[in-house]
């Protein structure tokens, strides 16, 4: 089967990882809705979000809640925006977007930037998510 994410967590296919434990995986979105936007994803492949076993799922959801407080600081953002949709990839994942002002968290604002700025933002979180455990 194929599936992109789980070929990032064999380190099979390419990702700025900011952060992973035994359980989970976090890294920048390629196509962002804004810089900063990161994808929190089980390692277990499992296609949705709700499908997870509880367990996981309140773990899962804990994690959102450190990671939002982090992206908030260093994104210098008012607020931070969660989205699970999961229509473009079929392994479980959480959007968690620094957001500016009301309705930016909209796929459709999503769009690459280049190499250069995905690094200069992978800097800014290197280290910060060290804490979470
Ligand atoms: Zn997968």
């Amino acid at each position: 089967m194929h599936c992109n994410f789980c070929n990032i967590i064999k380190k099979e296919a390419n990702a700025l990882v900011v952060w992973e434990n035994r359980e989970f995986l976090l890294f920048l979105d390629i196509k962002p809705i804004n810089p900063g936007h990161l994808l929190l994803i089980p390692k277990k492949h499992i296609g949705d979000v709700f499908l997870l076993e509880e367990r996981t799922y309140v773990r899962l959801f804990k994690k959102v809640k450190q990671i939002a407080a982090i992206v908030k600081k260093n994104m210098k953002a008012p607020r931070v925006g969660i989205a699970i949709e999961g229509f473009g990839v079929p392994h479980a994942h959480v959007h968690i977007v620094p957001v500016y002002k009301g309705n930016e968290l909209n796929p459709l604002k999503a769009k690459c930037i280049s190499e250069k700025k995905m690094t200069n933002i992978n800097n800014l979180f290197v280290g910060s998510f060290n804490g979470m455990g």
